[in-house]
């Protein structure tokens, strides 16, 4: 893979992106109550759905909430989209996302608060550098995690996302297929551990998930004895290895409801914290350590991407029409082949 794509040079654009990139602005909580009230409205005016992602903050989930939209991991998310009535879905996520929307819903507005709202791991898999790679085996599959552009899904056999992945690559092997698997490659290590599939794996990363430490956790576990250790498998195969239960967003989600434990180590964007607690609220919810003290990622246990959509870029987004999310319809048609195949996969 390094002839493919330097991951030193791969590391420097996804921080150059970021420090390129403003944090939203602090609102006191009356203005957070106007913009609320003033999205709630247009969002009746514009025939609006707002479909936001488990990482956003508690105050865009609350809204999507309070406002009939949906909180959901990148799979629910395009399902609602595209099952949705509403004539324009805003997308608070980041922003393969809202390409996601546009390719299954191209009749729809698809708005974004910020369109530079993006994810280390589209940004580390650029189309012509996978394209290429994808030339040197034509014998090979070619699966692609949500988390990439459309040009990149344009190029693949099979769209997945971290639910439904061993299912697809389980189903794959049962064919006798061999698989090309992009971008994380601690997910695709993992999928391949667990089910002996055949793949070569593209060298992307998680940002966030990367972060988490084994050992951290494991002095965690020391505090809290009768804790349950929840990862997600973009994480590190060590800390992986630590784990009660490994699973995507909604998943983990799941198992922090049904699990008896009263605390529970959560290995990803401390986001989903908002449902846990209100689904658990009497339980504890401990962030797994990252970098440790004194690091200075921007990226500790919260995406810094999912962290640009604000309520403020929200509501410009609905009032003004900005943040309109584009796909190419020949890139479309061509991603939507793998992307109809997962929901179809998903509904057999
Ligand atoms: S949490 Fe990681 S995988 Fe998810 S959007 Fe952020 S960088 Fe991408």
């Amino acid at each position: 893979m390094s002839e493919v794509i330097d991951k030193v040079a791969l590391r420097s654009t996804v921080q150059k992106h970021l420090s390129s990139v403003e944090k939203p602005s602090e609102n006191t909580s009356l203005m957070n109550d106007a913009l609320r009230k003033e999205i709630k409205s247009l969002l009746i005016q514009k025939n609006a759905v707002l479909v936001a992602h488990y990482y956003t903050d508690d105050d865009i989930q609350a809204l999507a909430e309070d406002s009939g939209g949906v909180i959901a991991d990148s799979l629910e998310m395009a399902r609602f989209g595209a099952n949705h009535p509403a004539s324009t879905l805003v997308v608070a996520g980041v922003k393969f996302m809202g390409e996601t929307a546009k390719i299954l819903s191209p009749e729809k507005t698809v708005l974004m608060p910020t369109l530079e709202a993006t994810c280390s791991l589209d940004i580390g898999c650029p189309v012509d550098d996978f394209s290429a790679f994808c030339d040197q085996h034509p014998d090979r599959k070619v699966v692609v995690y949500a988390n990439t552009s459309a040009a990149v899904k344009a190029r693949a056999d099979w769209v997945v996302t971290s639910s439904i992945a061993l299912d697809v690559v389980n189903h794959l092997t049962d064919m006798g297929e061999k698989i090309i698997w992009a971008p994380d490659q601690h997910l695709g290590g993992y999928i391949q551990r667990e089910t002996g599939a055949d793949m070569i794996l593209w060298d992307g990363a998680c940002i966030v998930h990367e972060e988490f430490k084994a050992k951290g956790i494991l002095d965690l576990k020391a505090v809290y004895p009768n804790a349950a250790v929840l990862v997600h498998p973009e994480s590190p195969e060590s800390v992986v290895e630590v784990a009660d239960v490994v699973g995507s967003t909604s998943q983990l989600l799941k198992a922090s409801k049904e699990m008896t434990n009263d605390t529970f180590i959560v290995a990803t964007d401390r986001g989903i914290f908002y449902k846990m607690k209100q689904a658990s609220p009497d339980k504890r919810f401990v962030e797994a350590p990252t970098a440790g003290s004194g690091a200075s990622c921007r990226s500790c246990a919260h995406c810094p991407w999912m962290a640009l959509n604000s309520l403020e870029l929200l509501r410009n987004a609905l009032r003004d029409g900005s943040g309109e999310v584009f796909v190419d319809e020949a890139t479309r048609v061509k991603a939507l082949v793998p992307l109809q195949r997962m929901l179809d996969f998903q509904i057999s």
